[in-house]
């Protein structure tokens, strides 16, 4: 008889969805689980990006659990050490401490077909066993070098966004800052009063819309943590996201707002830039909503100071100098700030190890024979027990909150099934996954995406087969779902050598 896994369900990333995972799986009984950490601590993003600016782009009344609302937001957009001290705090309030191995890289994953169970592999060569698992690894957790010749033979330093080195000194700096995407939307204008100059590199414009922001007092807090205030809160500030990303991002052929969100963007362009040239360059030339749009009250007019520069001619290289782009000129800098971003529907990335699952099939080659797909965005066929919290087809661009309070709804059900079945292996069908993946793709005629007017923006939603694995649907209808969806979608075995 083969042994027990060393554990239940184990649980990888220790990030928001990791501790939301945590949460919901004691919440339903299933005290057996370990969460595996790659960092030294908790918190994901908001542990790794410490750059100057950091912030929550999404009301921060949206960005919290339901069942746990904080009653210390500092401002409607919370700072990003706000929202680690969150982490930290719903760490201890739940007692998930002693359960979460930080430093502890997973580097693959392989489904034991005759135990069905896990045998996963960390960085330290430790092995580890566990019935279920839970990929709780985020989106934006493998920052991506820019494919830019001579990187490495730059003179000063280089630092990318998520990787923030608090020791370099910025004042008196030549700072040249790749990328134009929400990190630098709030890393430019923070540093620019500081350093001697800034050249800011573009290749895209982003959309920046103004930001609601205000500094949230005592009293306003006071009256947050009462139960009907803070809910209105919660649903007042989850339709302004729902109706800023969801609506005009999969339903734009419908949605009577997007038009007059981009007329409001670019008079807000025209009321904070003062330079028609330079507005010009700022202006994007694609549909809000084909890329994430940003929301910032001092990023563009950043570029009316007089040590700001913005350069749109290509990078050509990195010499060790600074930056020679393809006019020839020279862009003389001590510190290279790469603002690039990071993998999303990508190898290396969906998740950041290697997967295999039934009769050895590696993941990601699966996914590069099928496209990238995901019942529900939580479970692919040839994978039982492995449920993703980011799955592909998962996240709708609303509230990650929601996306995880959802996704564990659905992962919860299955471990419940499981439970009460005595069942060792939870797989979803082939047939349930292709009626997801095709009930995706017959929305796209009213997403933005397949307008054509994105063909321009640049946008990390597309992946390399020119889909965009985003949830086609309203954050309602992603709830309803988690509740809904017919278990009987999945097939329940039990091993025989199972104990
Ligand atoms: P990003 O949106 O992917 O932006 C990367 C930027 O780097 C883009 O402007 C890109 O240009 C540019 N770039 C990449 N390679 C380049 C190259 N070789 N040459 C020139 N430019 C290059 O990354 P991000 O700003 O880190 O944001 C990623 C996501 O993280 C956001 O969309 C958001 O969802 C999340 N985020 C959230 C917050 C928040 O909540 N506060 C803050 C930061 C980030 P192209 O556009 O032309 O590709």
């Amino acid at each position: 008889m083969a042994a027990r896994p060393d554990h239940d369900v184990a649980v990888i990333g220790a990030g928001f969805s990791g501790i939301g995972a945590a949460i919901k799986l004691d919440d339903a009984g299933f005290g057996d689980y370990v969460v595996l950490e790659e960092g030294d601590g908790v918190g994901g993003a908001w542990h790794w990006n410490t750059y100057p600016g950091v912030a929550v782009d999404i009301p921060s009344f949206s960005y919290q659990f339901s069942f746990e609302r904080s009653p210390s937001w500092s401002r409607v957009y919370a700072p990003g050490e706000v929202l680690k001290a969150y982490a930290e705090h719903c760490v201890d309030k739940y007692g998930l401490r002693s359960r979460i191995r930080l430093d502890t890289k997973v580097v693959g994953a392989d489904f034991d077909e005759t135990s069905h169970l896990w045998r996963l592999r960390t960085a330290m060569g430790d092995e580890l066993t566990a019935r279920f698992v839970i990929g709780a690894t985020g989106v934006f957790s493998q920052p991506r070098a820019p494919d830019i010749r001579g990187v490495e033979d730059f003179a000063g330093a280089v630092m990318h966004t998520a990787r923030w080195d608090h020791d370099m000194e910025l004042s008196g700096k030549r700072v040249a800052v790749i990328g134009t995407g929400a990190s630098a939307v709030q890393v430019v204008p923070s540093i620019a009063p500081i350093v001697e100059r800034q050249i800011v590199f573009q290749r895209t414009p982003i959309w920046c819309l103004p930001k609601l922001d205000a500094r949230l007092g005592r009293g306003v807090r006071g009256l947050l943590r009462r139960r009907a205030i803070g809910l209105s809160a919660r649903i007042a500030s989850q339709a302004f996201v729902e109706a800023t990303f969801s609506l005009p991002a999969h339903f734009r052929s419908i949605y009577p707002l997007a038009a007059a969100s981009e007329r409001l963007g670019r008079r807000f362009l025209r009321d904070q830039v003062g330079d028609p040239k330079i507005r010009e360059k700022l202006t994007p030339r694609y549909s809000l909503g084909c890329k994430r749009p940003s929301f910032s009250n001092d990023y563009l007019r950043t570029f009316n100071r007089d040590n700001v520069d913005l350069e749109t001619a290509p990078i050509e290289t990195i010499t060790p100098g600074g930056v020679r782009t393809a006019d020839g000129a020279e862009h003389a800098a001590d510190v290279l700030v790469l603002a690039t971003g990071f993998k999303v529907f990508e190898a290396g990335n969906m998740p950041p190890f290697a997967v295999r699952g039934v009769g050895g099939v590696e993941l990601e080659q699966w996914w590069d024979r099928n496209r990238y797909q995901a019942y529900e965005g939580v479970s692919v066929p040839g994978f039982p027990n492995l449920f993703t919290i980011l799955g592909p087809y998962g996240y709708n661009g609303s509230s990650y909150f929601n996306l995880i309070e959802n996704q564990m709804r659905h992962i919860v059900r299955c471990l419940e099934r499981a439970r009460s079945t005595g069942s060792t292996s939870v797989e979803i069908s082939a047939e349930a996954n292709r009626r997801y993946f095709e009930s995706m793709l017959a929305r796209r005629h009213r997403q933005v995406f397949f307008q054509g007017s994105c063909a321009s923006a640049n946008s990390y939603y597309f992946d390399r087969h020119g889909d965009v694995p985003f949830r086609a649907s309203t954050s309602l209808e992603a709830a309803w779902r988690s509740a809904r969806f017919d278990l009987d979608d999945y097939r329940f075995e039990t091993a025989p050598t199972a104990a």
